[in-house]
């Protein structure tokens, strides 16, 4: 693996190398974690997070057999889905209701629903379009003032207000977990853990519901997805560690 490294000479070479010794060193993170937990690594997806990167980068990864991509700005999912609209395009960033036309449709997946507003905007784009627009909600677990997302306090209101909502099918719960403050710091994983366990209480309580199944937890960034795999993670979101 080393070797074909230093032995490249042309620049692209280099670049896909270094993406695939990364995809690769992810991956193997990813089979561990799930072994620790006794989970089948299937029930991972990886989403690539190709906020900071373009067309070319992402070539590459689709190359690889990446098909997940996450973007954080409204704009940008526009215009790479509009440039490679056969793959599954993930909404993470903070939601902006009068920007949501560009991305319901879009997005195979809107992460980052935290407010009833946003709620109804992407129900009613959605029945325009006569689609279902599948969504996560996205919880501050840790309480931490700068972060987007609804408390755990709130979420029963809201997933009763989400089941009577047209067009809309929630399929579960994302999560930012604090940074890490040092390798023996636990909060990290204390807040994927707790995550795990509002939705499992939840799950009985909306299991009427028709719209709504909690089967998703997408928590876990570069530094922290081997935790969140442990305590349950279904969809990781991984940059940095890709493209560095
Ligand atoms: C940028 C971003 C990520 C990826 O973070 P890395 O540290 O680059 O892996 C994941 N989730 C959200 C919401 C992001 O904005």
């Amino acid at each position: 693996m080393m070797s074909s490294f230093q032995n490249s000479s042309g620049k692209d070479t280099e670049i896909i190398t270094q993406f695939e010794k990364n995809y690769q060193e992810i991956q193997l993170a990813i089979n561990s974690a799930a072994a620790c937990a006794g989970r089948d690594p299937d029930e991972v997806l990886l989403v690539a997070v190709s906020k900071a990167v373009g067309i070319p980068e992402i070539e590459t990864a689709i190359k690889a057999g990446i098909s997940d991509f996450g973007e954080n700005r409204t704009h940008s999912l526009r215009e790479k889905q509009n440039l490679l609209p056969s793959k599954r395009w993930h909404y993470i960033g903070h939601i902006q209701t009068n920007k949501l036309k560009d991305l319901v449709g879009r997005a195979h997946l809107i992460h980052s629903v935290a407010s009833l507003r946003a709620l109804n905007a992407i129900s009613r784009l959605a029945e325009q379009q006569e689609i279902n627009q599948k969504i996560l909600i996205e919880v501050n677990v840790s309480g931490e003032e700068s972060k987007d997302g609804l408390a755990p306090s709130e979420l029963p209101n809201f997933l009763e207000a989400a089941s009577t909502t047209q067009n809309i099918e929630v399929k579960g719960f994302m999560t930012m977990a604090p940074l890490l403050e040092s390798a023996e710091d636990k909060t990290a994983r204390q807040c994927f853990a707790a995550l795990r366990e509002l939705r499992d209480n939840l799950v009985p309580i909306f299991a009427g519901a028709e719209n709504i199944s909690l089967n998703e937890l997408s928590m876990g960034m570069s530094g922290d997805f081997s935790d969140a795999i442990q305590e349950g993670a279904t969809i990781v979101r991984i940059g940095r560690r890709l493209w560095s």
